[in-house]
């Protein structure tokens, strides 16, 4: 059995009166691409903010690689091996993109953050292990073609990528995928498969979110469905298909 990495257990989340999550346990293992869907409102956004750290849930435990982190704010929680893809690609326009992909690094660096992202300083054992691992990333997701290209000048989809690469540089445990594929087209659609099954290969859990359901049915070992903010269902790709509550959540959309 895989390792666990991820054990959400009894998560509950209300803003005022509005249940938005309500009792959801799921665990997800190294090496394991877990579907999160559900219709619009179904709780999912909500799902991955609390994950982040973005608010805090209201009860429930997330448990990482066995370890309580609900108490703790968004950054620690990447510190310690949870990693989203946030829209970072436009914040640095005039960085290059092999630029952009260090600075995800930083939380794994005990030295300066910005000395990393500047190259300033000696080239110690760590900072040549961080270099070496941002072009494996850069490879891996192959933006290594344009790696010194600033990000201002890169394809949206190209950039989407981007934000792939820079949360993989911060060495994650698990990575939360939040709509990876919105706006892609269709050969980039197929990278982005490629890719996430890469990230699996590497032992890393995934967790993705995402409208486009052959995406979806392609890539995960397992799907959680959400509705109302409940969990309906749970299951593989096939079990989720055929499956009745699953079917009749949609069709009411
Ligand atoms: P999804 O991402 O599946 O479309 P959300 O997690 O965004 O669903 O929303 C789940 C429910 O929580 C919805 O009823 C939504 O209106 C409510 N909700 C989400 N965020 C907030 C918020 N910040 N304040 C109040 N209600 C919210
Ligand atoms: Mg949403």
């Amino acid at each position: 059995m895989a390792e666990t990495i991820l054990e959400v257990r009894n998560l509950h989340k209300s803003f005022g009166g509005v249940q938005a999550i309500r009792d959801l346990s799921f665990s997800v293992s190294a090496g394991e691409v877990m579907g999160l869907i559900g219709p619009n409102g179904s709780g999912k956004s909500t799902t991955v903010n609390s994950l982040a750290g973005l608010f805090s849930a209201t009860s429930g435990q997330i448990v990482l690689g066995g370890e309580e982190i609900q108490h703790l704010p968004e950054y620690p929680r990447v510190a310690k091996g949870l990693t989203r893809t946030f829209q970072t690609a436009s914040v640095f326009p005039e960085f290059t993109v092999r630029e952009q992909v260090r600075l995800g690094s930083n939380t794994t660096l005990k030295s300066n953050p910005l000395a990393s992202v500047f190259r300033l300083g000696g080239s110690s054992d760590e900072e040549k292990r961080v270099e070496a691992r941002i072009e494996d990333i850069l490879h891996l997701t192959d933006l290594h073609r344009i790696a010194d290209k600033k990000v201002s000048t890169i394809s949206s989809g190209e950039q989407r990528f981007l934000m792939i690469a820079t949360a993989l540089a911060a060495d994650p445990k698990l990575i939360l995928l939040d709509e990876p594929a919105a706006g892609l087209i269709s050969h980039e659609r197929k990278t982005l498969s490629e890719l996430i099954k890469l990230i699996r290969s590497r032992g890393i859990a995934v967790l993705v979110i995402e409208h486009h359901m052959a995406l979806i049915m392609e890539v995960c070992d397992r799907i959680v469905v959400l509705n109302f903010g409940s969990k309906i269902a749970e299951g593989t790709p096939t079990e989720i298909r055929s499956n009745k509550a699953v079917i009749d959540a949609y069709l009411g959309e």
